[in-house]
C-alpha cells in the first residue's frame, strides 16, 4: 500500500502540524480533507522529489560536486549516467 502525503491547502494546521502521511490504497479516491482537523487538503508533492525545497542542480553541476548521478529506471534498478 502506498503511503501518500498531504498537506493542507492553507498550508497550516496545528492539528496534524501542516503534513501528515497516510497509508491508503492506490485505487481509494484522494483524501480531501484531513482526518484530524477537517480541512481541506491536497496531495503534497513528497519532499525528496519536490523542486520547492530543492535548489535544481544540473547533471554537471553535481557531478563536480562529487556526486554519482543516478537516473531511476524502474523500482530499485539505476542507470549510471
Ligand atoms: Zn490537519
Amino acid at each position: 500500500m502506498p503511503i501518500y502525503e498531504y498537506e493542507p491547502e492553507d498550508g497550516n494546521c496545528k492539528t496534524c502540524g501542516g503534513r501528515f502521511e497516510l497509508r491508503r490504497p492506490a485505487d481509494r479516491e484522494p483524501l480531501k480533507a484531513c482526518p484530524l482537523c477537517r480541512k481541506p487538503v491536497r496531495k503534497a508533492v513528497s519532499a525528496v522529489n519536490s523542486p520547492r525545497h530543492a535548489k535544481p542542480v544540473s547533471l554537471r553541476d553535481a557531478k563536480s560536486a562529487g556526486f554519482q548521478v543516478l537516473k531511476r529506471l524502474d523500482e530499485g534498478v539505476y542507470e549510471k549516467l
